[in-house]
């Protein structure tokens, strides 16, 4: 989609730095990282946000959470544990309208998160 910064991250004219890729899938660390990993997992095809997804296309969600842990696998925090996060709509803070889902971890992290 024009004018959408992840999509611009996935046809690879921002740089980014990606630690995980399937076919429909892409992950990369967070420009302004809350901890010291946190990774964004997006589809690679455009949706506003996971409700859009799972409208559109279920499986894509399931292909979506199979990235995020595959993230914390490869990021080595499954057994210090992590959070996912998918920020959805302005008032929950979601601030890039390309749908996302936050892997957060290698730190403590308390709940709840205010
Ligand atoms: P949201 O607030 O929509 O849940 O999350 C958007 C995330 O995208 C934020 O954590 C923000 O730091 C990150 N972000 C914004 N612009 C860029 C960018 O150009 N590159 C990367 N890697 N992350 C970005
Ligand atoms: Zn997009």
């Amino acid at each position: 989609m024009k004018d959408c910064l992840f999509c611009a991250i996935v046809a690879g004219d921002i740089p980014a730095t990606i630690v995980y890729e399937t076919p429909d899938v892409t992950a990369f660390r967070d420009v302004n990282p809350q901890a010291p990993t946190h990774v964004l997992v997006i589809p690679k095809e455009h949706y506003a946000h996971v409700p859009e997804i799972a409208e559109a296309d279920p499986a894509l969600v399931a292909e979506l959470m199979r990235g995020a842990i595959a993230v914390a696998e490869i990021e080595d925090i499954t057994e210090s544990g992590y959070r996912l996060v998918a920020n959805t709509g302005a008032g929950a803070g979601q601030s890039v309208f390309h749908a996302h889902v936050h892997v957060l971890g290698g730190r403590s992290l308390t709940w709840p998160p205010g």
